[in-house]
């Protein structure tokens, strides 16, 4: 690990007045900390984000809910309100690593983090949510732009996320058996907007099926989900499974997701 310094301070104004040149934002350090302990990533600065209490709270507001994105994986799964609004959500958050990683992880440093494998890009893409930051808000679809890259510019902090609810919605993630990490995993949601699909851990970064869509539009079923035939151009291959084995998992979770989804 190189040198660095470490600030935590009590208010979004000081973390912002904190994070400059190449300082980084410290979440719960389930990701960051193995990075800079792996010298695969260097800051001067650490400015950590654990004493800001207004960065925590879970709301249900505008038929749906706002977390906060120092809210953690665990304080999500078990917030009533994520339970009664948008179930799926909270299934999704209950099912991410393990205990700890849960009571560490938080939903903004996933979503800044943008994990190729991670679940709550699919959330955040099939229910159309919208990112507050310190200086915007930012529609989902175009939060998410690369492998580990979004939208945010340096210095950015995310604040929350609202989450639209849905008539109908799940998650079904394939686990990497060691890391719980989706091999694949697709997020439905059905509301009076149309239906949305979101796949993560087939390639660079969480992406809408829009061939699943269309098919689910015409007939909200699993079958239909099935039946569709997912591209394997850009999947991602390697020793867990191949690119024609990932796409053909797409359409099987998607189905999966839709059978769930119907039997809440
Ligand atoms: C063993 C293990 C298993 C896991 N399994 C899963 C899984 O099944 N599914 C899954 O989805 N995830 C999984 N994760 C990832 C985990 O859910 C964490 O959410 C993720 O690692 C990010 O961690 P963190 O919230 O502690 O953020 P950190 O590691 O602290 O930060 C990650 C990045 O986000 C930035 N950041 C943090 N907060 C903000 C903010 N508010 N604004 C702007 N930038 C910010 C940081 O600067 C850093 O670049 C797993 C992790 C581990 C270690």
């Amino acid at each position: 690990m190189y040198e660095f310094e470490y600030q935590r301070p009590a208010s979004r104004a000081d973390a912002k007045a904190a994070a400059t040149g190449d300082a980084r934002y410290l979440a719960g350090g389930q990701s960051l900390i193995q990075a800079m302990r792996l010298r695969l990533s260097q800051s001067e600065r650490l400015v950590d984000l654990g004493g800001i209490a207004d960065l925590k709270g879970i709301k249900a507001e505008n038929n749906g809910v706002t977390i906060g994105a120092m809210a953690t994986h665990a304080s999500v799964a078990s917030n009533a309100d994520v339970k009664r609004v948008i179930p799926a959500l909270a299934g999704l958050a209950g099912g991410i690593g393990d205990p700890m990683v849960r009571n560490m992880g938080t939903l903004g440093g996933s979503i800044a983090n943008a994990d190729p494998a991670a679940c709550y890009p699919a959330a955040v893409l099939a229910l159309g949510a919208t990112i507050h930051t310190d200086r915007r808000t930012i529609a989902a679809d175009d939060f998410f732009t690369g492998l580990y890259e979004t939208a945010l510019q340096p210095g950015e902090l995310i604040t929350s996320v609202s989450f639209p609810a849905a008539q109908k919605a799940a998650y079904v993630k394939y686990k990497q058996a060691a890391s719980r990490f989706a091999l694949i995993g697709v997020f439905v949601a059905q509301s009076s907007g149309g239906v949305r699909v979101a796949v993560t851990g087939a390639k660079s970064h969480a992406f809408r099926a829009k061939a699943i869509e269309d098919a689910l539009s015409k007939s909200f079923i699993a079958a239909a989900a099935k039946a569709v035939k997912m591209p394997v151009d850009d999947i991602n291959a390697d020793l867990h499974g191949s690119a024609e084995y990932r796409a053909a998992m797409i359409s099987v979770m998607a189905s999966r997701a839709v059978a769930a989804a119907l039997a809440r």
